[in-house]
């Protein structure tokens, strides 16, 4: 394997990483151009016009593009027989189209929506293109930098579905946060989620009194929900996020919907919650078939992240942590999350997760990086590329 030390040392790459402090401005202001074109999950064409115009600029010859919009920046490696390295990070943003994207700056903060999430995570593989064009840093794999859409919300990975779908088992997997400097994941979360619409005769509040009510039923199916009884260790929760139904306060609901999100970091734990739910939602329908009431239950699957790990000793993760502690951060921790690398480590693909600075406020429009690690965060991200690509 090769030994992350000795080439932090050597004079190219020692040259790229003092670079990463000198030209900090430089890279930041990269990170703000790319934060401020918008990037919804599912209308993300923009960012990734923008980040393929970029990457040409940087010199990579091999830039191309899928039907779902994911870019591909391909740096060709001396050995072809050598498994790919693929190293990811997400197009897409929480924000909808019409936020207000300004940012402001705040002694080592640097405010912005998505700014952290993950404009600096594809500012990082900006920077990474630029470093081994510029410098010919050589490798022997080939190097897919991919920007690709659908992390967020109800984009339920599908970008990073096609992406191990086209490099497979072969290939190895890292992915680029921009927050989570430090910490690195090799273990995803399993999530499940679901909208479960309810819909009932409804009818006026006074002169229709007892009949059904959607909004009425919904209630009845959180309190259930809530009643569910989820292990501390593993870790396993749920959430209704969104409520939605109902037409006036004198009327009694006809329709109402709700959004509820499982997770564990067990599959087989997310199961039994998923199994629970399934039953709850069956033992309404049931009772509201016998009651003849006119009240049905249908609950959709909108969201679907696979659960899994591959060991700490993999080759990808010992790179991690080696490049980590090479660019000075003694404590590296590890964490489950729930990222792209649910894809290839649900298939127990080599890959893991990683950060290039430290964040906050994450999905807020206040969202910040702090800046102070992204030189280190960047470095880390070189020295694993190259190690893992040979
Ligand atoms: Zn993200």
């Amino acid at each position: 394997m090769t030994n992350i030390t000795e080439l932090a040392q050597q004079p190219a790459v020692r040259a790229a990483l003092a670079d990463y402090h000198a030209r900090l401005d430089d890279i930041l202001a990269q990170i703000v151009a790319i934060q401020q074109v918008p990037a919804p999950t599912f209308d993300e064409a923009r960012r990734a016009e923008y980040m393929a115009a970029q990457f040409r600029a940087a010199g990579v010859a091999e830039v191309s593009r899928d039907g779902l919009h994911n870019v591909f920046a391909r740096l060709p490696g001396r050995d072809a027989s050598r498994p790919p390295l693929v190293v990811s990070a997400h197009l897409d943003t929480v924000f909808p189209e019409a936020t207000d994207l300004t940012t402001r700056r705040d002694g080592a903060r640097l405010y912005g929506p998505g700014i952290g999430d993950n404009s600096t995570g594809l500012g990082g593989l900006l920077v990474l293109a630029q470093t081994l064009v510029k410098r010919r840093l050589p490798h022997a794999a080939d190097l897919y930098i991919v920007a690709n859409v659908g992390e967020e919300g109800l984009g339920d990975l599908r970008g990073m579905r096609a992406v191990v779908e086209r490099f497979g088992g072969r290939a190895v997997y890292v992915v680029v946060e921009g927050g989570l400097f430090g910490q690195l994941t090799h273990q995803a979360i399993g999530v499940r989620r679901y909208r479960v619409e309810v819909t009932a005769p409804g009818g006026h509040s006074w002169g229709g009194f007892g009949a059904a009510s959607a909004i009425h039923v919904l209630g009845h199916l959180i309190t259930a929900i809530d009643g569910l009884e989820v292990p501390a260790t593993p870790k396993t929760t749920y959430n209704v996020g969104i409520i939605e139904g109902g037409t006036s306060i004198n009327t009694i609901a006809n329709a109402a919907r709700l959004w509820l999100d499982l997770r564990s970091e067990a599959p087989d734990e997310l199961e039994r919650l998923v199994g629970q739910v399934q039953g709850i939602l069956q033992a309404i329908n049931e009772e509201h078939e016998a009651a003849d009431d006119g009240v049905r239950l249908v609950a959709e699957v909108v969201g679907n992240r696979p659960a899994g790990a591959v060991a700490r000793d993999t080759p990808i993760v010992v790179h991690a942590d080696a490049a980590l502690r090479a660019v000075g951060c003694p404590d590296v921790h590890y964490i489950v999350s729930s990222t792209d690398a649910n894809v290839p480590l649900s298939r127990g693909y080599e890959a893991v997760c990683l950060g290039l600075t430290h964040s906050g406020n994450s999905h807020r429009p206040d969202e910040y990086i702090d800046i102070t690690h992204l030189p280190d965060g960047l470095g880390q991200l070189l020295l694993v590329a190259l190690a893992a690509a040979g």
